[in-house]
């Protein structure tokens, strides 16, 4: 493999090449730390075709490549796996915005832009870009696009996968796929550019996107409710979607737990009243004449007056917002700095999703009393963060012999239900077992086939999202 880093550094610049393993070490462990394993060297192309000549140079020494983004992925699908033989494919050099056109309402942007760098072009432009999550200074757009990610902004926009409109792509040969295309229609056979939305790496390197801008928001209204439990929360989303409709354009359901984990990480260190649990939600508007104050005031009198809210508290300023949302957004920081989480991102149809959080107790109660539950996400498209932490004064690593049956047992009570496994994170490393005990043969079937025709070698991020098949040990 020298020959290959040799062959590398002939068309990369130096800054371009690392070796180092000092300096590699970034790239190779992944966010929570679950990951480490070395990479060969890691590659920080510029261009598009320095992927293709990556891509082909690797193709000729038998080397595989990991595409890399922001590596906030929370499911190893990032970073190498153990053996040793991949080059980490780092798109953080790639951050050129190549248009922006306002009569059609795109932006086209290189793989490396992060998601937030994005966001404020919009901004800067009069124009939204939806899509926001709690990495979101640090994800990139090709690391967004290749999860499908979703965020807390679903509910009203979609995932990222209804803000793609085209693509570049290096595909495992080495040729550049150009349908970076800004049409909002186009019925040419199939929609190509949706095999790699969601692919983790697996099918292509994403090295450009063109993505749909909205209408900029003219006013919000943010409130935070305090309710009894998962069901009051259901019944005020309902109300909320009923008077705002598409104007509700967040709806997350906070555990008292996780309230009370999260509370510790921000300025404030506590939350502004204590309840059962909580909905955090907010209704945008996007021209004149919209009164989402007036809507979201009106719907809270009324759950308060008949019971479903016990407290709320409408954000007085761009500064309370913030306080209300950083709340939201520190349950992942604070699981990660007192000892670690075993996550589950399940999603299930909204009705089912009582019987879930409370087949999900049951179970902690009965089977595994020492572990904490941390409930949170996003209540509207159905998708919650039921995530077990280790017994008081424990980290994670105490629950290894335990970790692989919580979390089977946990995906099952959800696939039960009619849900998914696995609704806005991907499938990485960490989520393999799962597809392999919940996906029928007729699926694993049609996405080694897509793999097998895209990427006959398996060179592009092998040992992820597609589990071994133990017929042919492929
Ligand atoms: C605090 C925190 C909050 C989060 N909140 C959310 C949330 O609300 N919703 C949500 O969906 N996710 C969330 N995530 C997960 C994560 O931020 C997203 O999955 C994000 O989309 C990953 O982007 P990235 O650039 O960091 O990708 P990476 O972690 O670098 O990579 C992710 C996957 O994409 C592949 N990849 C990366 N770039 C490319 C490319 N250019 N071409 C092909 N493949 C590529 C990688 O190989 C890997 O399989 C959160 C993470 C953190 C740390």
């Amino acid at each position: 493999m020298t020959d290959l880093i040799a062959a590398l550094r002939g068309i990369l610049p130096e800054s371009g090449l690392i070796t180092d393993p000092v300096e590699r070490t970034a790239f190779e462990r992944d966010w929570r730390g679950l990951y480490n394993h070395p990479a060969l060297c890691v590659a920080l192309p510029q261009t598009t075709a320095q992927v293709s000549d990556i891509i082909k140079l690797c193709a000729q020494h038998g080397a595989a490549i990991v595409p890399q983004g922001g590596n906030t992925g929370l499911v190893g699908g990032g970073v190498p796996s153990p053996d040793g033989k991949q080059i980490v494919l780092s798109l953080n050099r790639m951050r050129q915005i190549r248009e922006l056109d306002l009569l059609g309402d795109t932006i086209t942007v290189e793989a490396g832009v992060t998601l937030q760098a994005v966001q404020e072009a919009a901004a800067a432009a009069g124009r939204l870009f939806p899509v926001s999550l709690g990495a979101e200074g640090t994800a990139q757009i090709g690391g967004v696009i290749s999860t499908n990610a979703g965020g807390v902004q679903v509910l009203s926009y979609g995932s990222m996968r209804a803000q793609v409109l085209g693509l570049e792509v290096v595909l495992a040969d080495g040729t550049v796929w150009d349908g970076l295309r800004a049409l909002r229609k186009d019925n040419t056979g199939f929609d190509l550019k949706q095999l790699f939305t969601g692919a983790e790496g697996t099918l292509g390197i994403i090295t450009a996107a063109c993505l749909k801008l909205y209408p900029a928001v003219t006013a919000r209204a943010t409130a935070l409710a305090g309710v009894a439990s998962v069901t009051g929360a259901l019944k005020l989303f309902q109300a909320l979607r009923a008077e705002a409709g598409p104007a509700l354009t967040l709806c997350e359901f906070i555990s008292g737990a996780a309230m009370d984990l999260a509370a510790g990480y921000v300025p404030a260190g506590r939350a502004p009243f204590t309840a059962p649990a909580y909905v955090l939600t907010e209704l945008s508007a996007h021209g004149a004449g919209q009164d989402v104050g007036g809507a979201l005031e009106a719907v809270l009198a009324a759950a308060l007056e008949d019971g479903t809210a016990a407290e709320a508290l409408i954000a007085q300023s761009g500064r309370e917002r913030a306080d209300f949302l950083a709340l939201r957004e520190a349950i992942p920081e604070g699981e990660l700095r007192e000892g670690g989480a075993i996550k589950h991102d399940i999603s299930v149809p909204l009705s089912k999703i009582p019987e879930m959080v409370a087949a999900v107790e049951t179970l902690m109660a009965d089977t595994y009393p020492d572990c904490r539950l941390s409930v949170f996400g996003h209540l509207g498209d159905g998708n919650l963060h039921m995530n077990v932490r280790p017994p008081v004064g424990q980290s994670l690593a105490g629950l290894t012999d335990r970790k692989a049956t919580i979390t089977l047992a946990v995906e099952r009570l959800a696939v039960a239900l009619g849900g998914s496994f696995s609704a806005e994170h991907g499938i990485g490393q960490i989520r393999l077992p799962g597809m392999t005990a919940h996906k029928s043969t007729v699926e694993l079937g049609l996405m080694r086939a897509l793999k097998l025709a895209l990427d006959p070698q398996n060179r592009l991020n092998p040992g992820k999202v597609i589990p071994k098949d133990t017929n042919t040990n492929a």
